[in-house]
């Protein structure tokens, strides 16, 4: 690279990279492949439209690798075309959210979505986002004990509220979600069901969460978290939406696709379909428990007591450690998380009760229950603040023998 400036900041960041324990549920290590496609020269290229229909000339490569990414996105999740088709135009996560309730729900109108300090995401419908002031969000939480959902009394809520849209999947949900129950209270209002899948679609491509589609009218995904690819997201709709979703990603909301971006996708599609993908990804879930009954074995609260995914929440202001003093005193050893609310926290955003851990990205270095047990009694040393300089050189030790491919 000729660029000395921008190159010394990435060779910076690869070492970075390399020389910490990331725990940082929504990210991940793309392969090779899918970074080579990403820096390829698709970049150059204008494709305004859909293959076939484009505003540019010069389209007949792109043409083929768009329908190559569709066609793998529904192999990648066993969907049959005559039911449900591929958006694989989306930039990232926010814009492919906006572009589903442009579709859906006039403006104005009700989407109900999980609270933000409970586990869903901005874009389903909280007022800092575009979502919350286009749209009037409904939002439901967890349950006060179980710390789980609560469908009785989601059916309740929805039933007073009657929402166009039902959104369901979350950033910091560790159980498994009851998508037949979201169907049903959908059912019950008349909302359009939107799972938003994009923390646990690696899981559901792997078979080892419980899939979305049986119940689900549109599917939106991430591609970057557990799925491990590129940057960019993928919206799945039933026929009935598709024309509304096409339109309303382009030219609704964006203009020319990033057909890097696309081609990098239809990478990592490919790539979920392996056997090495099955096996990380029943290994992400065997690093989750692990980690997390290590954890709770050293005293740390656990919220609902466990996980079923690949990420779970610690009660760190139980034992009078905020979560933002948490995460500082985790990176200065060279573990990376995030501060992150939890259910009815009553601490500011800016510094929560907990933190949020996820083992996604370990995993993909090759880490197994061994290591979890080993990194659990260094996060505690860390959060109990003793131990650091030798839990420093006990997370070099972890990031020289597995390295990021
Ligand atoms: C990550 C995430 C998004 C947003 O994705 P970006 O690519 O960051 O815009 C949306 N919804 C959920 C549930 C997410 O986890």
């Amino acid at each position: 690279m000729k660029d000395k400036v921008i190159k010394k900041l990435i060779d910076a960041e690869t070492k970075r990279q390399e020389g910490v324990l990331n725990l940082i549920a929504s990210e991940n290590y793309t392969s090779q492949d899918v970074r080579e496609a990403l820096g390829s020269i698709l970049t150059n290229k204008y494709a305004e439209g859909y293959p076939g229909k484009r505003y540019y000339g010069g389209n007949s490569v792109i043409d083929e690798i768009e329908t190559l990414c569709q066609k793998r996105a529904l192999k990648a999740f066993k969907l049959s075309n005559d039911i449900w088709s591929a958006n694989v135009q989306p930039y990232s996560g926010s814009p492919a959210n906006v572009a589903i309730y442009m579709a859906l729900a006039p403006i104005g109108s009700k989407i109900m979505g999980m609270r933000l300090d409970m586990g869903g995401h901005l874009t389903h419908g909280h007022a800092v986002s575009a979502t919350g002031k286009i749209w009037k969000q409904v939002v439901y939480g967890v349950d006060e004990k179980t710390e789980r959902l609560n469908y009785k009394e989601l059916m309740q809520i929805a039933k007073k509220e009657k929402p166009k849209v039902l959104i369901t999947g979350f950033t910091a949900y560790s159980r498994v979600i009851d998508f037949k129950q979201f169907r049903k209270i959908a059912n019950a209002v008349g909302a359009v069901l939107v799972v938003d899948m994009s923390h646990i679609a690696g899981l559901v491509a792997a078979g080892v969460y419980p899939s979305p589609f049986p119940y689900a009218d549109v599917v939106m995904t991430t591609t970057h978290k557990t799925l491990r690819g590129p940057r960019a997201a993928i919206i799945f709709s039933r026929d009935k939406f598709s024309k509304a979703i096409g339109k309303s990603v382009f030219p609704g909301l964006q203009g020319g696709p990033h057909v890097n971006q696309i081609a990098a996708t239809a990478v990592a599609l490919e790539e979920s379909r392996t056997s090495d993908f099955k096996k990380y990804a029943r290994q992400v879930l065997k690093n989750a428990k692990s980690l997390a009954t290590s954890l709770e074995v050293n005293g740390w609260r656990v919220i609902s007591g466990g996980t079923d995914s690949h990420v779970f929440l610690i009660d760190t202001w139980r034992q009078h450690v905020g979560g933002r003093e948490a995460s500082d005193r985790l990176e200065d050893v060279g573990i990376i998380v995030n501060k992150n609310a939890i259910p009815f926290d009553n601490r500011s955003p800016v510094d929560p009760s907990g933190i949020r851990i996820g083992t996604a990205a370990l995993t993909t270095r090759g880490m197994k229950e061994s290591d979890m047990k080993k990194i659990a009694l260094l996060i505690s040393d860390t959060l109990h603040n003793k131990n650091f300089s030798k839990t420093r050189s006990e997370v070099k030790k972890l990031t020289k023998k597995f390295h990021i491919k």
